[in-house]
């Protein structure tokens, strides 16, 4: 084995002992196709350009890490979680998964990873890049038409994380392939907001990830209406997608969320006091730009109403 490929296993090890379902290395080249498909989306939707343009700084690796040979994207798979029921009708699994949230065990993966990666002697600096263009240039995920990685074994139901290292390990091979079936549009049918109304163009202030919290109030009445049962963000378009079937696992509990399930039904957090917003729910999502707990509460209205419609009721 060369030089590089020991490497480049060396690191591949390293992520899968930090808990990563996979790994893969990419040169830190500009990611000019990137740059291209934001600038784009700027002429086409003007309204949305302050959301692309900050973006635009992950374009070149080198910006902020000059000495950096490489990329490295690690692939972390949140669809190992059993959710408690009902929790994710209402709020993006992404985000009841997330691994900012110190209770969940998937916290300190990041941290573990930049100590392995320096204890192979590497040159380290976390981010910077755009990571899944990065995922796809080192050949760990593909993307479908709904604008997600996707990885053979876990689908989209994954976050990808980078470290631009110096050190030349053997690059992945880009993955070249749409994971998509010829002629599937069912993510485009299923976006509630039409964020997603052609393939791979997301409009990004009209996706109810943004419109939840991010976007200014008051919402629109239509887009208002077509949020339906969501308090924040949306899978639609992922659980609409045949990619993801099966690849929900539910294998490891999720403690730090049954112990508030009550209380994130939607019709708990429409009513909720501002003692539960501060110590129950800003806690797990305390990353969401901070809007009180009026926003939650109308968001929960908004949800409960929608469910009880559909006969349901948040769980
Ligand atoms: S997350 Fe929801 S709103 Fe955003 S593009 Fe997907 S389906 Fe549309
Ligand atoms: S729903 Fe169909 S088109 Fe959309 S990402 Fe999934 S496979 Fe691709």
């Amino acid at each position: 084995m060369s030089d590089s490929e020991q490497l480049a296993a060396a690191i591949r090890r390293a992520a899968r002992e930090c808990g990563y379902l996979d790994c893969g290395i990419a040169s830190a080249e500009p990611f000019t196709e990137y740059e291209e498909g934001l600038r784009e989306r700027c002429r086409r939707f003007p309204s949305a350009t302050g959301l692309y343009e900050p973006m635009l700084n992950r374009v070149d690796p080198r910006k902020t890490a000059p000495w950096a040979e490489a990329v490295v994207v690690a692939v972390r798979d949140y669809g190992k979680y059993a959710l408690p029921p009902g929790l994710a009708d209402h709020i993006g699994r992404n985000y009841l998964c997330d691994r900012r949230v110190a209770a969940c065990p998937d916290h300190e993966m990041p941290r573990h990873m930049t100590a392995a990666l320096k204890r192979l002697g590497l040159r380290v600096k976390r981010g910077g890049v755009p990571e899944r263009a990065a995922g796809v240039r080192a050949g760990v995920v593909s993307i479908g038409r709904n604008g997600f990685a996707y990885h053979r074994e876990a689908g989209s139901w994954i976050n990808l994380e980078s470290w631009r290292i110096d050190g030349a390990p053997r690059l992945g091979r880009a993955s070249s392939e749409s994971p998509c079936p010829d002629g599937c549009r069912a993510c485009l049918a299923a976006c509630p907001t039409r964020a997603l109304r052609e393939p791979f163009v997301m409009r990004m202030d009209l996706c109810i990830a943004y419109l939840t919290y991010s976007a200014p109030a008051p919402i629109a009445a239509d887009l208002w209406r077509a949020m339906g049962p969501w308090i924040y963000g949306c899978d639609a378009c992922q659980l609409a997608c045949p990619l993801n079937r099966g690849k929900w696992r539910r294998r490891e509990p999720t403690p730090w969320l049954e112990k508030v399930r009550e209380r994130l039904r939607p019709e708990a957090l429409a009513s909720m006091d501002e003692a539960t917003y501060r110590e129950v729910v800003h806690p797990l999502f305390w990353y969401i730009p901070e809007t009180g707990v009026e926003r939650w509460r109308r968001n929960a209205a908004r949800a409960a109403e929608w469910l009880a419609g559909q006969g349901r009721c948040g769980d």
